[in-house]
């Protein structure tokens, strides 16, 4: 049965030490089913347009720096409650704050270098998917 979508990055710090295999393992343990996907890199002026919330935060810049510095993974997962699940799995912000078995315990560098990016409600699930694919790239769209 079709569910609901968030949208993950892993991040260039996870994706450059090798993280990349096992992360999107636990993404499919976990029960997610994975409707598009794709490796890129963002620009400063994308990294800057994906957190402009962040904007008035002491550590935006270095953000944009870090989230730009390399490729990343984005996918859409589906599953019912989508969201909460996925936050859930990725566990806190702050690797030092997260469960353990969660994917930010395993894989975080940092509080900045934290592995993995989720959406934090449907209605930016929405918005972050189609920020990084057109319909035509996403399975539950063919
Ligand atoms: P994300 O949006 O990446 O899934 P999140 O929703 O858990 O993470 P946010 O509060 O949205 O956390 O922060 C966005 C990102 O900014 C964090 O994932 C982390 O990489 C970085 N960040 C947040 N707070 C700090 C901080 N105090 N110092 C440095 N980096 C931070
Ligand atoms: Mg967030």
């Amino acid at each position: 049965m079709a569910g609901k979508i968030t949208l993950t990055m892993i991040k260039p710090g996870a994706f450059r030490k090798g993280h990349t295999g096992p992360i999107l393992n636990m993404i499919k343990e976990a029960g997610f089913r994975i409707i598009a996907m794709k490796l890129t890199k963002l620009s400063t002026k994308q990294a800057e347009e994906f957190y402009a919330i962040h904007r008035s935060k002491p550590f935006y810049n270095s953000l944009v720096d870090f989230m730009s510095s390399g490729p990343i993974i984005a996918a859409v997962l589906e599953k019912e409650s989508a969201v909460d699940d996925y936050r859930q799995l990725i566990g806190a912000t702050n690797p030092e704050n997260a469960e353990e078995g969660t994917i930010r315990k395993k894989y975080a560098e940092s509080l900045e270098m934290n592995a993995v990016h989720g959406s934090d409600s449907d209605e930016n699930a929405n918005l972050e998917a189609d920020f990084f694919f057109a319909k035509s790239e996403r399975t539950d769209c063919m």
